[in-house]
């Protein structure tokens, strides 16, 4: 090959490697916290300024990041999110989509927190078929599902069921809540089950990150639809007494990979 014919190639390829690096920048990651850490070493790591990551996490100081925080990394190409570090979903832009309508499908508070994570700097023109990346829970945990102080009126474990008398496994923790109590998500996540499921009445099942899952059962209200992304805190349902039930409460279940935990190894319970 001539040695101009080499140039022509090298330039080709500098032109569509630059274009490949615009087009991934306006994508953020989450970055977990690891020990040892330091920001401007995470700045350096994915190559974006110290002050942006800063910026976009809201954080105070620059000396102290806690150990697991997730990171917004902003403007981050999307390749480096291969290892799964990303705590949240993708959203495709779809024909008159705006960051306020899909701030709004994901409940998220502020369409400016979409704009800011991702980049973006004019919020008018999204392209379609351009991905949004809409973070997820910031917490770990999972959170009292009534917002009330919660009273135990059955226990997960096995028992003899007080209506049926059968003894079996109470997959889940029973909380007093006079009928019309607001039930809320405890964690975020997606609704995969939103109707009357036999002895549990009118219930409603989250799906959340890690393979975990949690359901609501007994409710007199649904509030939410399959397929419905919900955070955390968000009011999905009211309490009832619908299925077999003795009386007013709410059935709540925490499942890992499809199998009943005990509630009370993820909540504080009195
Ligand atoms: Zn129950």
């Amino acid at each position: 090959m001539k040695k101009k014919n080499i140039q022509i190639v090298i330039t080709v390829l500098l032109v569509v490697f630059a274009s490949t690096l615009w087009t991934s920048s306006a994508i953020a990651i989450h970055h977990k916290v690891k020990s040892g850490e330091t920001l401007s070493g995470i700045a350096k790591k994915y190559d974006v300024p110290m002050e942006s990551i800063a910026k976009a996490n809201n954080l105070k100081s620059v000396d102290h990041i806690q150990i697991g925080k997730k990171l917004i990394i902003p403007g981050e190409a999307k390749t480096l999110n291969a290892g799964g570090a990303a705590d949240g979903t993708w959203h495709v832009v779809k024909d008159k989509d705006t960051l306020y309508s899909i701030a709004r499908k994901y409940n998220i508070k502020d369409w400016k927190d979409l704009q800011k994570i991702n980049n973006i700097s004019n919020p008018k023109h999204l392209k379609i078929g351009q991905e949004i990346f809409i973070p997820g829970d910031e917490s770990v945990g999972f959170e009292n599902p009534l917002r009330i102080s919660l009273v135990v009126t059955s226990h997960y474990g096995y028992r003899n069921h007080p209506v049926t008398r059968h003894y079996r496994l109470h997959e889940g923790i029973d909380f007093r809540a006079r009928t019309g109590t607001r039930v809320y998500a405890s964690k975020t996540g997606t609704v995969t089950y939103a109707a009357r499921k036999g002895g549990y009445g009118k219930t409603v099942s989250i799906q959340h990150e890690d393979d975990f899952s949690t359901s609501y059962g007994h409710l007199s209200r649904i509030y939410v639809s399959v397929g419905d992304f919900v955070r955390q805190g968000q009011v999905i349902g009211l309490s009832g007494n619908t299925g077999i039930s003795t009386g007013p409460h709410l059935h709540f279940e925490i499942r890992h990979k499809g199998k009943s935990e005990n509630p009370a190894r993820h909540l504080d319970l009195p």
